[in-house]
Parts: structure tokens; sequence; C-alpha cells
């Protein structure tokens, strides 16, 4: 079994002085196949220590020397990416090849953009015409602490660590304890690339632990969090005491509106997005809003998409999706089909257990429910499988109700081929992402929800700002510019 127990503070790798050991379980087996430490407050203070000693060095370089260093991380994590891929694949149970192609690949994506983003940023810009000794500055926020989930690893790590580099701030990075190993690699890739000893940091840990102790720190100056409602609100409590910026990617419970008029693919689109990477993407389309006129066929459609997605292990080469993440993960979406059944949806596709033949892994069965009414267990919370609600609905004004009525506002989806009305209902919608007829957000889109989805903007010019303060001074001397 592999032994990543060492953390990464000032620039090398260093043992716990706190930790205790926690086994990393490869989710396609239930195997261990790695042990970890879980680090303590001393561990959690060394690393904060070692980023606020690097912070003057850092966010007063010339910032193409910044950007000098993020194109050599560019070059290792291309270099690495088979490894990578392998990784994530075994911690959290992507397939191999959506591994190395959607997870691997969203970090490439994101450092490629990010390249791009800085390009625009000023940091040093006249406030105007008007107020000509005027200037206004965009400097580092300073120590950020980095705190990320397992679903999406190296999409969640590239979208804080790289604007965070970018913006001049410095960082301890806590990664997901349930799916550490990327990051364990991301950080040899920064080591290899040779960012500045203290810059960035690594400790592994959990929420109580670690993550805790970085939201209550007073020397972190900002908390970057992405991972469930749940522990974004016990970060925000223990970070008010230091009044430090919070910024929360959080939860969500998409709304797919299909009305009458959609491509006749629209349905099966939303399906397949729904179940891929296993249900745990907190962008997915779980509500299926149809419109009456095509709902039958619809359902009919969803099953035929769920009873066609092929589950197996995650080393296994092809398309088809992996077991949940965990024990927990398994147990927490049973139950919820459960509900589902318990409150009287009508179960069309899948269902409780493993699928046949998948006797020992957490894997679950892609399922359909149809009748779901936007107040059952199923339709409010974010159950984080391959679990597809549909519900049917009249018009366009409740349609429009049915996707806001809900806590959360990450993404919502709209299919039509009515331009006017597609655009009038994605102003309607109360999410920070609308995306219609199948068009993912375009490079350097901001992503990042409303309501108790979050409060951040990641990716592009927002994602590097989110890390930036703004300085207002006035009296500068045109000598220096
Ligand atoms: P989680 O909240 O359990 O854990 C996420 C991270 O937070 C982990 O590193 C964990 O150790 C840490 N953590 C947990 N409790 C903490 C606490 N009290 N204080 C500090 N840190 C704490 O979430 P998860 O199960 O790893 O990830 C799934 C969740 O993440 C889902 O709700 C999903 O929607 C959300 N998510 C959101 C986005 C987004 O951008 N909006 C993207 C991916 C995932």
């Amino acid at each position: 079994m592999l032994d990543k127990r060492n953390f990464y503070i000032n620039g090398q790798w260093v043992a716990p002085q706190a930790g205790t050991d926690l086994e990393v379980i490869d989710p396609s087996t239930e195997e261990p196949c790695a042990v970890i430490a879980l680090g303590g407050q001393a561990d959690t203070d060394a690393a904060v220590a070692a980023a606020r000693a690097a912070l003057d060095g850092w966010m007063y370089t010339d910032p193409a020397e910044r950007l000098a260093v993020v194109e050599r991380i560019q070059k290792v994590y291309a270099a690495r990416a088979d490894d990578m891929a392998r990784a994530i694949s075994t911690e959290m149970g992507a397939p191999i090849d959506m591994a190395r192609a959607s997870q691997v690949g969203a970090g490439e994506f994101h450092i490629r953009n990010f390249i791009d983003a800085f390009h625009k940023i000023d940091f040093i810009a006249p406030l105007g015409d008007h107020a000509p000794d005027d200037r206004i500055i965009k400097e580092a926020v300073g120590v950020c602490a980095l705190i990320t989930p397992w679903n999406w690893p190296m999409n969640q790590v590239t979208l804080k660590v790289i604007p965070a580099l970018l913006a001049g701030c410095t960082m301890v990075l806590k990664p997901s304890e349930i799916a550490p190993l990327s990051s364990i690699l991301w950080t040899e890739i920064l080591d290899e690339a040779g960012v500045p000893k203290g810059v960035y940091n690594m400790v592994n840990g959990d929420g109580p632990g670690v993550g805790t102790q970085l939201s209550q720190h007073a020397d972190v100056d900002m908390v970057s969090f992405t991972g469930s409602t749940r522990a974004g609100i016990a970060i925000s409590k223990n970070a008010a005491e230091t009044l430090k910026r919070v910024h929360l990617e959080l939860g969500g419970k998409g709304a797919n509106i299909i009305f009458a008029d959609a491509d006749e693919k629209a349905v099966k689109r939303g399906a397949i997005h729904c179940f891929g990477n296993t249900g745990q993407s907190c962008n997915a389309p779980t509500r299926m809003l149809v419109e009456r006129s095509v709902y039958d066929r619809a359902v009919e459609t969803a099953v035929e998409v769920a009873e066609n997605t092929r589950v197996a292990p995650a080393a296994e080469q092809g398309r088809h999706i992996g077991p949940q993440v965990s024990q927990a993960q398994f147990d927490k979406v049973q139950d919820l089909i459960q509900k589902g059944i318990d409150e009287g949806a009508r179960l069309v596709a899948g269902g409780l257990g493993r699928p046949e033949g998948l006797n020992r892994g957490y894997y679950t069965r892609p399922t359909v429910f149809a009748d779901v009414s936007n107040d059952m267990t199923i339709a409010r919370e974010e159950i984080f499988g391959p679990v597809l609600s549909i519900i049917p609905f009249s018009d366009e004004a409740e349609a429009i109700a049915i996707a806001n009525d809900t806590p959360y506002g990450l993404t919502n989806y709209v299919q039509s081929a009515d331009g006017a009305k597609r655009n009038r209902v994605a102003r309607r919608l109360r999410s920070g992402m609308v995306e219609m007829n199948g068009r993912s957000r375009g490079a350097g889109a901001p992503f990042g929800g409303m309501k108790q989805s979050g409060n951040g903007r990641e990716g592009g010019v927002w994602g590097i700002e989110d890390f930036l303060e703004v300085k207002a001074v006035s009296g500068w001397s045109s000598a220096d510019d």
C-alpha cells in the first residue's frame, strides 16, 4: 500500500507532527490503496506560518514572474497527465478514459484559460480622466486556505491554486481526505515546476481538524471552499471571528426545462448528463422538468438511457460510469432512492441495490423517477448519485416557478427551439449559470452559484479577481508610471 503520509510545507515534504492515519479506499474494489495522515493543529500552524513568511516575497513580484511559474506548472501537468488520470480514477472511481479526458482535461482547460485571463487584468490602472492622480491597484488578498472536494478533484484544485498564484497570494491546500492522491501528485507537479518555497503548501486532514483550523486561523486572510452547503455554513461561522473573506462554491439541484419544441436529443442529453460522473457533479441536471404534451415520450427516453448506461469498475476502458466515491455516499444514495419510493414517486428504471454482477464496490443502478413533485425529498435534496427526477409542467410560468423553488441556484438548463422564449426564461432563473440547447459555457466564463449554492465565481477574470483586493490611491506621482 502506498505511504502518502507526508505534507508539503515550505518547499519540503515533511512528516506530520500531529497526524492520525487514514486509509484511502478504492471505491471500485472497497480495498485500501494508500494511507495518508490527517494533520493536527501543529501541522496547520506550520503550513500557515510558511505561507505567511513567503507572502511579501510573492505578492510584490512582477506579475510576469508569477505567470512564468504558472506556465511551468502547465507543462509539468501535461507531462504527468496519465499518472494524474490513474490517481483520480483509483481514489474516486471515475472511469479511466473519462478521468483522462474530462477530469484531468478540466485542469488543463482551467490553467490555459487563467493564463489568457491574466493578460486582461490591470494590476494598476487610472481611475479616469476626471482624477489624473488616482490609481486603482489590485493586490493579493494574502494567505489563502483552499479546501476542496473529491468529485472533480483537479477541476477544483486548479480553479483555486492557479488564480491564487497569479494574484500573488500564498496558500495552504487541504484537499478532500477521501480523494487526496491527485492533490499529492499535484503537489509534486508544483514542486517540479519550481514554485518558490512557502508560496504553496499542502496539508491533508478532515473537516473537523485541518478544515476547521484553517477556517478559524487568525493568520489566514481568505478561505476558498468548494463542497457541501453543510460544510460551507460551518466554515462561514468558523471564519466569522476573524472576518476573513470566505468564497463558497456549494451544492446544486439543477432544473433542466424541456419545452415541447426542444430538439429530439434534449431528453437523452439531459439524462446522460445527470448520470455522468455517477451523478457526482454539483451542476448535474437532476430535476428534468418536461412540458406535459411530450412528457410520456420523455419518460420512455430517460428509461432507455438509464438501461443503456453501463456501470463498471473505474479501471475498465470505455464509456461507462463507475462507483459512488464511498460507502457513506452509496448509503446516502440508497436512502434517497428509498425515500423517493416511500413518498410516492414512480420508479421507472433502476432502484435499490447494486447493478447485476457487481457485488463489491459502491455501485449504484442508474435510476429514474417519474411523476415527481417538487416538494418530495428527491426533488429537494442533492442526491449526488445517478438518480433522475422527472417533473411535468404545463406552461412557461410554471416551469420557471418549479425551477426556482429550491434553496440552491447553481446551474439550470433550458431546451427549446424558440430563441425569444429561451432568453426570457434564462433571465428569470435564479442561478449563477444557465446552459441552453446543450451549449456549455465558453472558455473563461465564470462558474458559481446564487442562494445556497454559494457566493463566489471561479474561472476566467472573475476567478483571479476573487483573490485580489482593490486599493484606491490618490496623489499618485505620474513619474512612477
Ligand atoms: P464536503 O463538504 O463533505 O467536503 C468538502 C471539503 O470540505 C473536504 O476537503 C472536507 O474535508 C472539507 N470539510 C468538511 N467539513 C468541513 C468543515 N466543517 N470545515 C472545513 N472544511 C470542511 O463535500 P464533498 O462531499 O467532498 O463534496 C461534495 C459536495 O461538493 C457536494 O455538495 C457538491 O455539490 C459540492 N460541489 C460544489 C461545486 C461547486 O463549484 N459549486 C463543485 C463540486 C462539488
